[in-house]
């Protein structure tokens, strides 16, 4: 990829450059090359982009959702068009497998699609009054100006996850991608200036993270913020948001068990247990990071799983073959290797991989090895915290209660996984898991119009579906003396 100029961000309409002057480099944590520098600004360009954003929400909130429509739905056509352009930047940014990132990409543009339609069900209501001369009616209007910020994981997707059905149900929004990740927010902008919206109904600013969202919290203009990224950053906006009772959506971390039975289809359970663990080199809020497998069938698992591990490429995400990409950068790296080390420390017993890859065309990228350890226990990190990396602990049981109630004895609650065969059980787990998400033999449980978000400390608020568009919609009675 070539660097070319410093990117600016894109604030009512126009692309502008940061006050302070500041720039941020964009790295290729495959090969540690820059490919691209970005403008870096902070509350200036955020105070400049949310009242952009509070004037355009006047025009654009009253236009009817039929001609809201007709932009999302060219956005969706022009994300198709470009599926091999932006899944190449998202691959060069942060390092995932092109297969993936165009995946992700298909995923943004169907979230564009979905919401395109479903903006024209915004349905109210009529209630039967008790006094014979009143009546109630229900609308939904748009909950105002949205500040939405979003992680480095999928950078093109959880943006569309926010602004489509924000745009649908009639808010404007200002966005703030990920540091680490504006590459492929500026090249999502560029195609919503192309889709025609109209100005200052879609800002993005790349800035000062507690800047910007300090700004989003403080401006009483906006009036709901949409978040995804860690809890511990999470609880502060939440805190902050408190100030002006403002709407919050939130999508937090995750620490996931998965959950294998004596009785399961073991092969189909190592896929699952693949697609879940090392997509995206394990770097996802429902990543399995606690993989709980019957005593009567570990040993067999453990074999498959280590088998089908040997076949999985890692490599520059940029290559077809790659499976697994690398970690997008050295802090995240670190932390893998800690909870690796902290494991054996503690009596974990690593049956395969388990360092860093250094050699060859490894060398200055940060890559680490898929990694899987048995005899784990609850005293360790990587029982407790998520790990966000390539790493499988795997914790035996014996009793379908005790495996529930372990899977249950987190902060987290947003996604779990249960392999069986067996009907009853099937239903037993997915009513007593206390997450959001259940994968029931399924390891990828993610569709544009089913609801994802979590309990407990997992998140509040739902992305996806009729759920997703509820976020951003208020609900007013209005009551007629006739
Ligand atoms: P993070 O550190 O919380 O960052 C997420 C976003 O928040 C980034 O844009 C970041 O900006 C920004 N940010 C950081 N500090 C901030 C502050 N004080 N005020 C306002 N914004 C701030 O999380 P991450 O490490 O990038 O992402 C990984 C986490 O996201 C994991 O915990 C994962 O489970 C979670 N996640 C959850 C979901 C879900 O749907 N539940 C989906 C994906 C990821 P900078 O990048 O500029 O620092």
């Amino acid at each position: 990829m070539q660097v070319e100029q410093v990117k600016p961000m894109f604030i009512n309409g126009e692309w502008t450059e940061a006050e302070n002057g500041e720039t941020l480099q964009v790295m290729n944590p495959a090969t540690g090359e820059v490919v691209g520098v970005v403008s870096y600004g902070d509350e200036k360009e955020a105070k400049k982009a949310i009242a952009a954003a509070h004037e355009a929400f006047k025009s654009w909130s009253r236009l009817t959702a039929r001609e809201r429509s007709k932009h999302l739905y060219a956005l969706h056509e022009l994300i198709r068009d470009h599926r091999d352009e932006l899944a190449a930047i998202i691959s060069a940014e942060m390092g995932k497998p092109l297969r993936e990132a165009k995946g992700e990409v298909l995923g943004a543009a169907d979230n564009f699609l979905w919401y395109a339609e479903e903006a024209k069900r915004v349905y109210g209501e009529t209630i039967p009054s008790s006094l014979a001369n009143k009546r109630i009616m229900v609308i939904r209007q748009p909950v105002g100006v949205v500040g939405a910020i979003t992680p480095w994981n999928f950078p093109v997707n959880m943006v569309a996850r926010k602004i489509a059905p924000a745009l649908a149900a009639g808010c404007t929004v200002v966005l703030k991608p990920a540091e680490s990740t504006p590459l492929s927010a500026i090249r999502l902008f560029e195609l919503i200036e192309k889709a025609g919206f109209p100005k200052g109904v879609a800002n993005l600013v790349v800035g000062k993270p507690e800047a910007v969202g300090k700004e989003f919290t403080d401006n009483p203009k906006i009036r709901k913020i949409a978040f995804t990224g860690s809890t511990r950053v999470g609880k502060l906006l939440m805190e902050a948001a408190a100030k002006q009772v403002k709407r919050v959506s939130l999508e937090l971390g995750g620490h996931a068990p998965f959950i294998v039975f004596e009785d399961a289809d073991l092969d189909a359970a190592v896929e699952g247990l693949f697609e879940s663990k090392f997509r995206n080199s394990g770097q996802m809020c429902i990543c399995t990071n606690r993989l709980y497998v019957h005593e009567a069938v570990v040993d067999a698992f453990s074999e498959k799983l280590v088998e089908r591990l040997k076949k999985a490429k890692v490599g520059d995400g940029r290559n077809k073959e790659t499976e697994i990409g690398p970690l997008v950068n050295q802090q995240a790296l670190d932390k893998v290797l800690e909870h690796i080390e902290d494991a054996r420390e503690k009596g974990g017993r690593v049956i395969y991989g388990g360092s860093r890859l250094t050699e060859g065309e490894y060398a200055k990228g940060f890559f680490c090895e898929p990694t899987v350890i048995a005899d784990v226990n609850t005293e360790m990190k990587i029982a407790q915290e998520e790990t966000f990396g390539p790493v499988v602990p795997i914790l035996p049981f014996r009793d379908e209660a005790a495996v529930i109630e372990m899977a249950n004895d987190t902060v987290y609650g947003l996604a779990a996984y249960v392999y069986t065969q067996n009907n009853s059980r099937c239903f037993r787990l997915a009513e007593a898991l206390e997450y959001g998400i259940v994968g029931v033999n399924d390891g990828a449980p993610t569709q544009t119009q089913a609801p994802f978000g979590g309990f407990k400390e997992s998140g509040i608020g739902r992305e996806g579906g009729y759920y997703g568009l509820e976020e951003f919609l208020e609900t007013k009675f209005v009551s007629f003396g006739i």
